[in-house]
């Protein structure tokens, strides 16, 4: 059964409240999605590349608590945007409701219970070669 607007709404504030704790936690630098690097001073010439990816990759390494932090608000952003889409309550893989137990014990499950069963069950590195 599809959830009913009210659930909905009661879903949308639960999950920005969430969001708004773990925003608070990283801070309005890490909450942000991605923006240029800060202005630098207009006399100076701004280097080709002035944004290493590397630099993330060892933010990331030092912080790791930080690092899951952000991917949970990346999940609840998502889940955010699917309960505006109207697709909140849907599984991404089959199209059927989640339904309102699974999405209340995890609010930012894509997936219903079978489906995500299925995806679990997946090797986890299926590509990898032999010998
Ligand atoms: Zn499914």
């Amino acid at each position: 059964m599809p959830l009913t607007p009210e659930q909905l709404r009661t879903f949308d504030r639960l999950i920005a409240r969430r969001r708004d704790l773990l925003a608070g936690k990283l801070g309005p630098e890490r909450a942000r999605p991605r923006d240029p690097p800060a202005r630098r001073s207009a006399d100076e010439p701004a280097p080709e590349v002035d944004d290493p990816p590397l630099e993330d990759a060892i933010a990331d390494l030092e912080d790791a608590e930080a690092a899951r932090d952000l991917q949970e608000l990346r999940e609840l952003d998502a889940a955010l945007a699917r309960i505006a889409d109207g697709t909140y309550d849907r599984c991404i893989d089959c199209g059927r409701d989640v339904g309102v137990e699974r999405l209340g014990a995890l609010p930012t499950t894509l997936r219903c219970v079978d489906c995500q069963r299925r995806d679990e069950a997946r090797p986890a590195q299926p590509d990898l070669p032999e010998g």
